[in-house]
């Protein structure tokens, strides 16, 4: 009997967490924690696993929703053994230890518990790591004399090191897409799924609300994107762009770099810093060792001014710069959010936003807002006009969703679990799965709620 049971996430893109139970070898896949939510809120709910056996869990990637939880399983759970590719093995050693200071700043409750560097650091010692497409074998602590389970990861082309994870077990296969991409971005290369058919697909549904007519093929939101950026530095303005430490901050920094030395770009201080920089060198490292655009491209080497070294805001706005500053959802007491409120006063100056914002937000506030517009950054404060100029582009690093029901129909599976999308985004991938073949079976993942297949 395989049973599925959403402890997070599930019907949104929060604390993503699914729990596996194949005749008893038990199996979590992903173990985030809620971007938004602070304390035991944010944290999947792992009280659904009392008296049910846990042996491993899978990392498909190490962005916070994904894995950013798993030092506070282990405390509960200190046999499991954990699995993840190379290069989100040595991503979350950077990640796991930079939330550490960040959950410190939101958290002034006794009775919730952050754990320490020093259990990061044995955290990271234990985490086992597979490259993708090389087959592992999962063995439980009640699996004697039952069917081998094995699981493979799949390049998920969502940020270095991201996977889809493959399940086998008693001849039936089980896909878990975790975050996927199936278009290329300036980076990283496109997803590559499974060449099997497969019973169970846990798919991601993001973009599952987004008219994909508003979202551009990548390079032709890279034109736009130069050539906004050209018209606020040749007017003497800064531009200032939110982006998630992991991910976003690579593919455009890289795109700048290429655009500057294709001469498209005028050339610009860029400033980066913190985490990033970090994450930047994991990225050179692992350049030739999985498959992605530009391996020449050290991003390292390009050069960078740093954002937390400079002794004036001020100076950011003396000449024209570009400034690449987390968080992408500029959530409050962030580099980026604190850097904005600064940014409003400047009418030569702009804001561009490049990714995905969640409704609940700051940085959907501000992607929202015109020059002119009265904006509200927080709830005790006054309202701000907004001078500056703001510009949205959509770099996605996410399926859209006609690239969703391609996986279906690739991977041709009798049910289908909906996961990692609000409603709207999960209804609309619903209605077209159903559509597509008969006798096909649709649910939307929700939590506490278990799902048994024969
Ligand atoms: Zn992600």
């Amino acid at each position: 009997m395989i049973k599925f049971l959403p402890l997070g996430g599930a019907n949104e893109i929060g604390a993503n967490c699914y729990y596996l139970n194949l005749d008893e070898t038990g199996i979590l896949l992903d173990c985030g924690m809620h971007p938004r939510k602070t304390g035991l809120d944010a944290l999947p709910d792992f009280n659904l696993l009392k008296d049910k056996p846990l042996d491993y869990v899978l990392i498909t990637h190490a962005h916070q929703d994904h894995i950013n939880s798993l030092p506070f399983l282990v405390k509960s759970f200190p046999h499991v053994k954990i699995v993840t590719t190379p290069q989100t093995r040595a991503l979350a050693e950077l990640t796991l230890h930079n939330a550490i200071s960040i959950l410190k700043r939101q958290i002034n409750d006794d009775s919730f518990q952050i754990y320490s560097h020093e259990e990061v650091d044995l955290l990271i010692k234990s985490i086992d790591y597979k490259a993708y497409n090389e087959p592992f074998v999962i063995t439980g602590h009640r699996s004697a004399g039952k069917e081998k389970v094995t699981a493979e990861f799949y390049d998920a082309g969502h940020v270095l090191g991201s996977a889809g994870i493959l399940i086998s077990y008693d001849n039936k296969k089980i896909f878990y897409t975790g975050d996927i991409n199936l278009s290329s971005q300036t980076i990283i290369s496109e997803a590559s799924l499974p060449k099997t058919k497969v019973d169970i697909l846990i798919t991601e549904c993001t973009y599952g609300a987004t008219d994909s007519s508003t979202l551009n093929d990548w390079n032709e939101e890279v034109e736009r994107f130069i050539t906004s950026l050209n018209k606020i530095l040749n007017r003497g303005g800064s531009v200032l762009i939110p982006v998630f430490s992991l991910g976003k901050m690579q593919e455009i920094l890289a795109t700048l770099n290429l655009k500057m030395i294709e001469g498209k770009l005028t050339e610009t201080d860029i400033y980066t810093g913190g985490i990033s920089k970090k994450i930047n060198r994991v990225y050179d490292y692992n350049r030739y060792v999985v498959n992605r655009n530009e391996r020449e491209l050290v991003l390292h080497d390009i050069p960078q001014k740093n954002i937390y070294e400079i002794n004036n805001t001020e100076d950011l706005f003396k000449y024209p710069s570009i400034v690449l500053a987390s968080s992408g959802m500029m959530n409050e007491n962030t580099m980026s959010f604190t850097l904005a409120r600064r940014w409003l006063r400047e009418k030569d100056s702009a804001i561009f936003t490049v990714g995905y914002m969640d409704e609940e937000s700051p940085g959907f506030k501000f992607a929202c807002a015109n020059r002119g517009d009265k904006i509200k950054l927080s709830e005790s404060e006054k309202e701000t006009e907004v001078r500056c100029e703001i510009n949205n582009f959509k770099f996605s690093a996410h399926a859209r969703r006609e690239e969703l029901l391609e996986i279906v129909k690739m991977l041709k599976p009798g049910n289908v679990i909906l996961v990692h999308g609000d409603e709207d985004a999960i209804n609309w991938v619903g209605k077209f799965v159903l559509k597509m073949k008969k006798g096909i079976k649709v649910t939307s993942a929700a939590v506490k709620n278990e799902i048994s297949f024969a």
